[in-house]
């Protein structure tokens, strides 16, 4: 999942809106933040495959270190841990991490484990099984929780059109026909799994970063 991750940091924010942005939008894609640096550190290993799924063209051969279940805990503890001096950010801030892998999990590939190494894997591979309707299906996702934020921020007189329209545009370019790891996933080795995690990375903090900024600038405008 991409976009859907971001849009479930947009609902979180519009349930507790005195929660600071930066702990939310950061925290929902932290999991692929760690997992794109993994990649490249040659922790993670991802195989090119044209027929993974609608827009990512890899198979997450091993990402134990970042999405397994085990991890997904640690890791959602790690980022409550930044933000420990204010109890309530660092609950949100550790729920906004889990819920990645709880959104990951209807269509990842079967490639989730238990804990690193385990035998069991997670993913219901809606990827696979759907292809690109999978990818309309994620879109249906991210409406319905930006319909559900505009509902709550309506209330306080906030609207986040501005993070819609972004959102509009990372969904869009993250089709199965735009989506830049098509053309990764033809690169020769190492070149395809450095460029991937290196654009995982990038695809989570820069997003993450300018979506914090619309909704503080949004949220500023409301008060
Ligand atoms: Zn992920």
């Amino acid at each position: 999942m991409y976009v859907g991750h971001f849009a479930i940091g947009v609902a979180i924010k519009s349930v507790s809106p005195k929660t600071p942005t930066l702990p939310i939008m950061l925290g929902v894609g932290f999991m692929d933040i760690v997992d794109g640096l993994l990649i490249v550190a040659g922790v993670d290993r991802v195989t090119p495959n044209l027929n993974s799924g609608p827009y990512l063209f890899f198979d997450l051969t091993f990402i134990d270190w970042d999405h397994s279940l085990l991890m997904a805990i640690v890791l959602s503890l790690v980022w409550a841990a930044v933000f420990w001096r204010d109890k309530r950010t660092a609950v949100i801030a550790s729920l906004a991490v889990f819920s990645h892998f709880l959104a990951d999990w209807p269509i990842h590939n079967h490639d989730l484990a238990l804990y690193p190494y385990s035998e069991a894997h997670l993913g219901y591979g809606l990827w696979e099984r759907l292809g690109a309707k999978s990818w309309l299906l994620e879109g249906g996702f991210v409406l319905v929780l930006i319909a559900f934020a505009e509902w709550r921020n309506r209330k306080r007189g906030a609207s986040y059109k501005w993070v819609a329209l972004l959102l509009a545009l990372l969904y869009i370019q993250m089709s199965p026909w735009l989506s830049p790891m098509k053309s990764v996933a033809q690169l020769s080795e190492p070149g395809a799994h450095l460029v991937h995690g290196a654009l995982v990375t990038i695809g989570f903090l820069l997003p993450g970063l300018i979506l914090t900024w619309l909704v503080n600038r949004a949220e500023r405008q409301a008060a």
